[in-house]
C-alpha cells in the first residue's frame, strides 16, 4: 500500500511543478487506505486544509489511476482524510523558507473515531486530552464572549459550586471549544489530581456504541460517571435524536449532577433550539447558566489577530491585520486561518506580509460577502472613534456630538458601499432619505474645502476599515 502512495506521488509529480511538488506533497505520508477513504498525514493544519481544497481530487484520480493499473479498482478511494502529525514538521520544505515554529492545534474531528473503535480500557483522563494551547490566557476577551469566558471561569475557579451545568453556545468557531479546554486547564493548574474528562458528543456517543457492542457498559460507566470530577462535553448537537444516547447521557448529567461534579456542555444553539433533543435534558441544560457567544466585533478581531501573530511568531503590521479583521467577520477559526495561510504565503513567495500581499491573497480566497464591508462595520466604527454608542448614532438625537459622526458614518457608507439614500434613511434609525443626502452633501463640501477637523477623523476611520 506504501507502494501505492509513492506510485501515486509519481503520477502526481508529472503534473505539478517541481516546486510544488516539493512544497505540498513530499511532506505528505501515506496513513492507509480503509473502507474508500485514503488517510494521509500531514505536518499541520494549514497542509490539511490546502491540500483538502486545492489537490484532494488530483490526488484521488492518481490514485484510481495506479489502482486500475494493478488491478484492484475495487478499493478506489473516494475522499482523501488528512491526519496531522506533528512529528512531520521536519519534512517541510524548503526548510528555509517555510519555518513552522509552532505546532497547529489539531481540530479533533480530523482524527475523530469511528462507531465500532474499541474503549480505551484506561480513562483517557489526563493533561494530553486537552489542548495545550486553548487556555485562559490565549483567549481574547471581548463584548462578544465576555458572558461566556466571565462564567467559564467562575466555573473554573470553583467547579460544582456555581452554575451547574454551564452551558456555552455560538456558532461555528467562535472559541467554544476554546473555553471548555481553558476550564479543564484552570481546574488542573489549581487541583493537578483533578480528574477532567473532556470529550466531544461524538467520542461520547461512539463510546457508548461500543461499550455496548462490547458489553462494557460497566467501564463505560466507571469512566463517565465515577471517574469524572469535571465533564467536559463539546459539541453535545451531536447526540441529538440519539435516543438511546441521549438517554444514557441523561443519566451520566444525573449522577454527575447528584455528586456535585462539574458538568459543562457546549453547543452551536441555545438549549431550547436543539432540534430532537428529549424535553428533560433541554431542561437540565436550561437549570444551571447559559451563555452564548456572539461573533467578535472589529477590536477584538484584531486583539485575536494580533495574540494569533505572536504566538505563532508572525510579523504582523497594524494594516494588515486591520484589513484582516475587516475581510473575515463571522469566525475566529477562519480569522486565524487566513493570518496563517497569508504568513505562509509570504513565506513561500518570500515577500513581506504587507497590505498589497494580503490583499491580492484574498482577493482570491474570500467569497465576495466576506470581502464586503456592511453598513453595520461603518457605523460601528463610527461609534468606535468617537466613543458614541450605536443606539445614539441610529436616534433622533440632532446634538453636534451625535450628528456629526452620524454625518460620516453616512457619507462613508454611500462613497464606500453606495448604499441607496432611502435605504440608509432606513438602516440609520428610520431617517428620511433626503436627510442622508444632506448630509453626504456637508461631508463632501467639508472635505472639498480640506476641513481638517473632517479629513482627519475620516481617514483614521477608513484605515481601520481597510478601506
Ligand atoms: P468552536 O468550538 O466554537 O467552534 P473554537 O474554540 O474551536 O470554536 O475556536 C476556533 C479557533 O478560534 C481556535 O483556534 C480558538 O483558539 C480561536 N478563538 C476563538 N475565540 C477566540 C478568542 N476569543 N481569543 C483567542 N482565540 C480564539
Ligand atoms: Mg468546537
Amino acid at each position: 500500500m506504501r507502494d501505492l502512495w509513492m506510485r501515486t506521488c509519481e503520477r502526481l509529480s508529472g503534473r505539478l511543478s517541481a516546486e510544488m511538488f516539493e512544497t505540498w506533497i513530499e511532506p505528505v505520508v501515506f496513513g492507509g487506505l480503509d473502507a474508500a477513504e485514503l488517510s494521509l498525514r500531514v505536518p499541520n493544519r494549514f497542509y490539511a486544509e490546502w491540500l483538502g481544497t486545492h489537490y484532494a481530487p488530483a490526488i484521488l484520480e492518481a490514485a484510481a489511476l495506479e489502482l486500475d493499473a494493478v488491478g484492484e479498482p475495487s478499493i478506489t478511494p473516494v475522499r482523501v482524510r488528512f491526519e496531522i502529525d506533528e512529528s512531520l514538521r521536519d519534512r517541510l520544505v524548503p526548510r528555509d523558507r517555510v519555518p513552522k515554529p509552532e505546532a497547529q492545534p489539531v481540530p479533533a474531528p480530523v482524527v475523530d473515531e469511528v462507531p465500532g473503535q474499541r474503549l480505551p480500557s484506561q480513562p483517557p483522563i489526563s493533561r494530553a486530552e486537552l489542548n495545550p494551547k486553548y487556555t485562559f490566557e490565549s483567549f481574547v476577551v471581548g463584548a462578544s464572549n465576555q458572558l461566556a469566558h466571565a462564567a467559564s471561569l467562575a466555573v473554573a475557579q470553583s467547579p460544582g459550586k456555581r452554575y451547574n451545568p454551564l452551558f456555552l453556545c455560538g456558532g461555528v468557531g467562535l472559541g467554544k471549544t476554546h473555553l471548555v479546554n481553558a476550564i479543564g486547564h484552570h481546574v488542573l493548574e489549581t487541583n493537578p489530581s483533578a480528574r477532567i474528562l473532556y470529550v466531544s458528543a461524538e467520542r461520547f456517543t461512539n463510546d457508548f456504541i461500543s461499550a455496548i457492542k462490547n458489553n462494557q457498559m460497566e467501564q463505560f460507566r466507571a469512566l463517565y460517571r465515577e471517574g469524572c470530577d469535571v465533564l467536559l462535553m463539546d459539541d453535545i448537537q451531536f447526540i441529538a435524536r440519539r435516543e438511546s444516547t441521549m438517554e444514557e447521557f441523561f443519566h451520566t448529567f444525573n449522577a454527575l449532577h447528584h455528586m456535585d461534579k462539574q458538568i459543562v456542555v457546549t453547543s452551536d444553539v441555545y438549549p431550547e433550539h436543539l432540534e430532537g433533543m428529549e424535553a428533560r435534558v433541554v431542561s437540565r441544560f436550561q437549570s444551571g447558566l447559559v451563555a452564548d457567544i456572539q461573533a467578535p466585533d472589529i477590536d477584538t478581531r484584531v486583539a485575536i489577530l494580533e495574540k494569533k501573530a505572536e504566538s505563532e511568531g508572525i510579523v504582523l503590521d497594524k494594516s494588515v491585520a486591520n484589513f484582516l479583521a475587516t475581510c473575515v467577520k463571522s469566525n475566529v477559526r477562519e480569522l486565524e486561518g487566513t493570518l496563517i495561510r497569508l504568513s505562509m504565503q509570504a513565506e513561500l513567495m518570500g515577500k513581506k506580509m504587507d497590505l498589497e500581499l494580503a490583499r491580492t491573497a484574498l482577493r482570491a480566497v474570500l467569497p465576495k460577502t466576506e470581502q464586503a464591508t456592511s453598513v453595520e462595520d461603518i457605523q460601528k466604527a463610527v461609534c468606535d472613534y468617537f466613543n458614541l454608542r450605536l443606539i445614539d448614532m441610529k436616534s433622533q438625537r440632532r446634538h453636534r456630538s451625535v450628528a456629526f459622526p452620524r454625518m460620516l458614518a453616512m457619507y462613508l457608507c454611500r462613497h464606500h458601499l453606495g448604499t441607496s439614500f432611502p435605504e440608509l434613511g432606513e438602516r440609520f434609525g428610520g431617517k428620511d432619505h433626503t436627510t442622508v443626502l444632506s448630509a453626504c452633501r456637508k461631508i463632501n463640501g467639508l472635505l472639498e474645502a480640506e476641513d481638517e477637523r473632517v479629513k482627519q477623523p475620516l481617514a483614521a476611520i477608513e484605515r481601520r476599515l481597510g478601506f
